[in-house]
């Protein structure tokens, strides 16, 4: 593909020339003016004569289809937005989303921003104590729920005076009463034409995302309406999403991933997005792609490892040629993740890195810049990233030296506060930058390495040595399908490295094959950061949003406490 095609055809230009007030006068907007990411991804597209256009394809496990127009999408969330003002709610209020990914929870979503409500979602998998800890910590006035969710709430109802309306969008009965639970029909629902916009300028609260919960107690970092500027610019250049593109995204809106570029980035730009509602499987994915000649797919390390287990077969039962772009997020992407796909698709995944907290991409590769596999890429225009030292955390300017990722604040997308949490959260800037608490090193091109979190970094013997190096290298070995590289304790080194090793189908177990992947990986990895043992496991422990919990693993070597897995997606 020729660079004059992409959005962006120029890192180093775009980079001298960006301000964020010509992404603004590109909107149209100006410092002061109503902004409200309701009103962008929904009236403004109709307003700029794409009110026939599919806006979102929906597809159920079952594989039924629904299509909205963004008119439908302006409508619906007018009618959402006005049965919510009708029951009570009021702007600022926190509204919970608890749902599948069915249309309601999108469209719930912006209907929730058009009141001027703050948007909490949540994933649906999770148990009553999980979305306990979030609702009390929000003290959230309403819930938007199915059917199935509803027994979990009744569960710590009783626990919640705050909550006040649990909505439920797949009832049937219209009989049924149960307390504080009402009944909203998106199929059947009031058509309200016209809405008054909640009056919403830059700072208006819009969205409370909870973290991920890998490195501990997950926080609620809060957003506000401006941060549509940061989304709509980063997916414009980073995914490079155009008129006719179909985009889909395959984060679930409980991670920030979800709502960011699952819906208000894409839609921003009035780009068409799939959503498909069902469990994972290659083969569901790839027929996915097929059917909906999606050309835009922004998925996750850990969907990516499992494709590369699953096979080149199931990929060749499919029609992939629609693909014209690929885009990772969530966790460090593994070179061999990147070779697989240029070797299995003709071109790579561009890894994307980014956090709950900072509402959109930071260090980015583009389609226009040459992609280096197991490199994060580089940092976005108008974004002043760079690295602070580990321990006295000032900024410093040498290649290749490893540092603490860090943000001079004032990007649009950078949250206001962690929710009840403002120590927490004054915390994380020192010296006026903002610590991500994520190593990397940069070359000499400027191209961004990670190393590893910052607790999961392994001392041995005065070295610091990021899992990221060994788990790639593991990677490496065909019978590897997933690692975790931990510090696990020792009299002499204080920690040596272990790693975790999750095999691929059709192997096994076994004292060689254990010696055979050491030394497969002695020929690539410094002897500190050899792991001193190999583990064999069946699965690695992972959020909901797929990121590998090293911490739980290390709580185990240490005989620790294992801390709060609100967000701990399987059983080990
Ligand atoms: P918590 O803050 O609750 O521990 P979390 O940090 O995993 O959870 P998120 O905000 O969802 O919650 O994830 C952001 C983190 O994910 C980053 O700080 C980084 O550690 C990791 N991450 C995201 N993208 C990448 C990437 N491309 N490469 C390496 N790490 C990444
Ligand atoms: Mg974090």
């Amino acid at each position: 593909m020729f660079n004059f095609m992409h959005n962006m055809t120029s890192y180093e230009d775009t980079f001298k020339d960006f301000t964020w007030k010509s992404v603004e006068e590109e909107l149209g907007y100006k410092p002061g003016d109503f902004i409200n990411i309701g009103d962008y991804c929904t009236d403004r597209n109709c307003r700029l004569g794409r009110a026939e256009k599919k806006a979102l394809i929906w597809q159920d496990h079952h594989g039924n289809v629904k299509n909205y127009t963004f008119d439908d999408l302006r409508v619906l969330t007018n009618s959402i937005a006005q049965y919510l003002k009708s029951l009570g709610v009021k702007s600022g209020d926190r509204v919970c989303l608890f749902m599948d990914k069915v249309p309601e929870l999108y469209l719930g979503f912006l209907g929730i921003l058009k009141l001027g409500a703050i948007a909490q979602p949540l994933y649906s998998a999770f148990g009553s104590e999980s979305l306990f800890t979030r609702l009390d910590d929000a003290k959230t006035t309403a819930i938007i729920t199915q059917k199935k969710h509803v027994p979990k709430i009744r569960t710590i109802l009783k626990d919640m005076d705050y909550l006040k309306y649990v909505i439920v969008v797949d009832e049937t009965d219209p009989t049924h009463s149960k307390d504080k639970e009402y009944i909203f029909n998106l199929d059947t629902c009031k058509r309200v034409e016209s809405f008054d916009i909640f009056p919403s300028t830059a700072e208006t609260p819009s969205v409370l995302h909870y973290t991920s919960g890998t490195t501990g107690k997950p926080k609620g970092a809060q957003h506000v309406h401006y941060s549509v500027i940061s989304q709509y610019i980063t997916t414009k250049y980073s995914l490079d999403v155009k008129e006719d593109d179909i985009y889909w995204c395959t984060a679930d809106p409980g991670w920030v991933t979800g709502t960011s570029y699952g819906i208000i980035g894409p839609w921003a730009n009035g780009i068409t997005q799939c959503v498909l509602d069902s469990g994972f499987t290659a083969d569901n994915w790839y027929s996915f792609i097929e059917k909906h000649k999606i050309t835009i797919w922004y998925s996750a390390p850990t969907a990516i490892r499992a494709l590369m287990k699953e096979g080149e077969e199931t990929i060749k039962k499919h029609d992939m040629s629609s693909l014209r772009y690929l885009a990772s997020i969530g966790e460090p992407l593994n070179a061999e993740a990147v070779l697989w796909s240029d070797k299995v698709f003709g071109m790579k995944f561009h890894d994307t890195f980014w956090q709950t907290e900072t509402g959109s991409m930071v260090v980015s590769n583009y389609p226009c810049m040459k992609v280096k596999p197991g490199s994060m890429g580089k940092p976005f225009p108008g974004m002043e990233v760079g690295l602070v030292d580990i321990k006295t955390h000032k900024p410093f300017d040498k290649k290749g030296v490893v540092g603490i990722i860090a943000i001079k604040p004032g990007w649009p997308a950078m949250f206001r506060t962690y929710w009840n949490n403002k120590e927490t959260y004054d915390k994380k800037f020192e010296n006026g930058w903002y610590l991500c608490g994520d190593r990397a090193s940069i070359d000499e091109d400027g191209y961004y390495w990670f190393v590893g979190r910052d607790d999961d970094v392994i001392n041995t013997a005065g070295h610091l040595v990021g899992p990221f190096e060994i788990e790639s290298a593991l990677l490496e070995h065909p019978a590897v399908a997933e690692s975790a590289a931990v510090g696990k304790p020792d009299p002499m080194n204080m920690e040596v490295v272990k790693a975790f090793v999750a095999l691929k189908k059709g192997s096994e177990p076994s004292k060689m094959l254990e010696l055979e992947i050491m030394n497969f990986i002695r020929k690539k990895l410094s002897p500190l950061a050899m792991p001193q043992e190999v583990e064999f496991v069946e699965s690695l422990p992972k959020t909901r949003s797929g990121k590998i919990m090293r911490r739980v693993l290390k709580a185990k070597e240490w005989g620790q406490e294992i801390g709060d897995i609100s967000t701990l997606e399987n059983d080990m």
